[in-house]
């Protein structure tokens, strides 16, 4: 599920990535935060605090990604909600936008050739740039959309 957490801070969905196994904690913020869970944990999904609707949580049905990604979007209804390009991937915080001049020193020199649009996470200071890595995501994320729109 970190990828699944990736790929949901991509879209731009604000996602926190939980480890280990102090689910009562998960749920609390869940709770406090009005945060969906999103569990491969049958067990989880059985607790009363869950099947009550007190917390709302997803039972990822699959091991694959992009499968996972499908599901949550669809069960969640948020096809028409992507804003890419918003949230830092690793911790979650809202990217700011930057100049080329501002982040020449952190990156490669091909990318300072290449592309003119930064942003950069104020709290981890990653720089990411919309490379071809990008644009091969948007049009993933364009297909994605499509087919949940399709099937919904
Ligand atoms: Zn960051």
């Amino acid at each position: 599920v970190g990828k699944l957490t990736k790929h949901l801070r991509l879209l731009g969905f604000d996602a926190i990535f939980f480890t280990g196994v102090d689910d009562s904690r998960m749920i609390e913020i869940a709770a406090q935060d009005d945060r969906v869970i999103l569990t491969r944990d049958t067990r989880l999904m059985e607790r009363r605090v869950v099947s009550s609707g007190r917390v709302k949580a997803v039972l990822v049905k699959d091991d694959r990604p992009d499968v996972q990604i499908r599901q949550v979007i669809k069960m969640l209804n948020l096809g028409h909600s992507f804003s890419p390009f918003t949230l830092c991937l690793e911790c979650n915080r809202m990217l700011e936008e930057r100049s080329p001049e501002e982040v020449r020193e952190r990156i490669p020199p091909y990318i300072r050739k290449t592309q003119k649009e930064f942003v950069e996470c104020p709290y981890c200071h990653r720089v990411y740039w919309k490379g071809t890595h990008w644009e091969a995501m948007m049009r993933k994320l364009r297909d994605l959309a499509q087919d949940t729109k399709e099937d919904s």
